[in-house]
């Protein structure tokens, strides 16, 4: 069997300063080592063998339809913003229409030195590579916005980081790849017609029936603010929201120092580099507006006149808390079994998460036992839990069918740090099964899997994982 890809890049078709002509550079004993067969069917691909897979996904080989480049962009960073950043270490083959009809980038991550590497290697090593194939498909499974894993390739080459470690190439898979920082490079360089190219293009591939910029800014608010809401329902922290990994699409995207929360606490930072807490938990929300308003201005700088455009801009743009807090209600209401909430439900889920974080509640185990009764074992304090409980019982009176709703938005898997630790370094030595075990498991992240119980369990205090990193 020969692999295909059905290529049809419209991004290699905007002008060259979009991005670098780049071929994802050779490595020395590419090995396939995860493909991801339900996501290449979706996509029209017709696999391989292994070995002509792993020729592939390492960018040896350079498929037939593929025009690989290295896209540009800028990004806000930590508050900071850098004018140039761009793929430094990954390049977008092309793009495929899959089955769905909806068009999707196809990108190896992990494949060598482009234009915009500055002093980077250009090169991912495998801890991070499995981190963000195993997190991104379980991310789909819990039903959130996502790019996703196709495949994962062992290069064969040592990269250096601490130390020597193994080198791979995944395989991502995104609605596109177009940040925030796509537009900020052009308008902090005053480029309007690329603005306004770009501007069409994202309408066009993602938002067909948005109105112009400001069309734009607000279809590309509403699935953010959804998307952040379901992050928070999930448990979910980014870790570098910097506008360079803020996806128009609304997807979540760049899985580098992410995390789930075990133990509920709203400050909760894993990043070793967010050592302000910028990125923490409960600011994800008003990050998300912050990265919203650098979009914002990156827009308004294609018009004759900015200024004439700053009313409705900003008008958009400070709508979007409310919207946040209105995904947010919807969102942990059905966490504790309400379908329709009420503005007055807020307060009843604030005091849940309140208890929780007052009694090392871990988050995911909370919710999940809500449906189950057995909720209050997770509280160091249970009876701070059953005096809740009691309010909360007779607001839930009125559901139709409470159990339904807590079981559809209560996840009993999540990829727990410590697992992927674990993942990570079983690996590191050869042993894949924790890789598959896992993947397996998160893929029916609502369904009771009892065989697989022990990975519901929060992490034994030998088994905390501190900090996360960047890879
Ligand atoms: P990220 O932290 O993945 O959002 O990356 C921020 C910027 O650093 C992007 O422009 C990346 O392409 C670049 N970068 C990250 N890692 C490397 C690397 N190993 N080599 C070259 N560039 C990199
Ligand atoms: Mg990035
Ligand atoms: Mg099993």
């Amino acid at each position: 069997m020969t692999l295909s890809i059905p290529f049809d890049n419209s991004y290699a078709r905007l002008p060259a300063g979009f991005y670098s002509q780049q071929a994802p550079r050779p490595v020395s004993a590419p090995r396939l080592v995860a493909f991801n067969a339900d996501l290449a069917r979706l996509l029209n691909i017709t696999p391989g063998g292994a070995k002509e897979m792993a020729e592939i996904f390492s960018g040896n080989t350079v498929p037939e339809g593929a025009s690989p480049i290295a896209q540009l962009y800028a990004g806000h960073q930590f508050g900071q913003y850098n004018p140039q950043l761009g793929d430094g270490r990954a390049v977008l083959l092309g793009e495929t229409v899959g089955s769905d009809g909806k068009r999707r980038d196809i990108q190896l991550k992990g494949s060598g030195r482009t234009p915009y590497s500055r002093s980077g290697d250009g090169r991912s090593w495998l801890g991070p590579v499995l981190r963000e194939y195993m997190v991104s498909e379980a991310m789909y499974a819990l039903g959130v916005p996502t790019t996703r894993a196709l495949a994962a390739v062992e290069t064969g080459d040592k990269v250096y980081r601490e130390g020597a470690l193994p080198g791979a190439v995944l395989t991502r898979v995104a609605s596109s790849h177009l940040r925030v920082g796509t537009f900020q490079v052009f308008a902090a360089r005053g480029d309007k017609r690329a603005l306004k190219q770009l501007t069409d293009y994202a309408i066009q591939r993602h938002y067909p029936n948005a109105d112009g910029p400001m069309g734009l800014l607000a279809a590309v608010r509403d699935t953010q603010a959804q998307l952040i809401a379901q992050w928070m329902g999930v448990g979910f922290i980014h870790g570098v929201m910097n506008t360079d990994n803020m996806a128009i699409s609304g997807e979540t995207i760049d899985y580098g120092p992410c995390a789930f929360l075990d133990v509920y606490h709203p400050e909760t930072v894993f990043s070793s580099i967010d050592r302000m807490g910028r990125y923490a938990y409960a600011n994800q929300p008003d990050i998300a507006v912050w990265n919203l308003a650098q979009l914002a201005t990156a827009l308004l700088r294609q018009l004759d006149d900015p200024e004439s455009g700053v009313a409705q801009a900003t008008e958009i743009v400070h709508a979007m808390p409310q919207l946040l807090r209105d995904h947010w209600l919807q969102v942990f209401a059905a966490k504790i079994g309400l379908s329709n909430p009420d503005p007055e439900d807020g307060a009843l889920i604030g005091e849940l998460l309140g208890i929780m974080a007052d009694n090392q509640a871990d988050f995911t185990n909370t919710f999940r036992a809500l449906g189950t009764k057995t909720a209050r074992d997770q509280f160091t304090d249970p009876a701070a839990f059953d005096a809740w409980a009691e309010t909360w019982r007779v607001r839930l009176s009125t559901e139709p069918d409470p159990t339904k709703t807590l079981q559809a938005a209560n996840p009993a898997f999540i990829p727990r740090n410590h697992r992927i630790e674990q993942m990570i370094d079983a690996a590191l030595r050869g042993d894949y099964a924790p890789f598959h075990r896992l993947n397996a498991v998160l893929a029916r992240p609502y369904d009771d899997q009892p065989d697989d119980d022990d990975l519901m369990r929060p992490p034994t205090p030998d088994e905390v994982v501190p900090a996360t990193f960047c890879g």
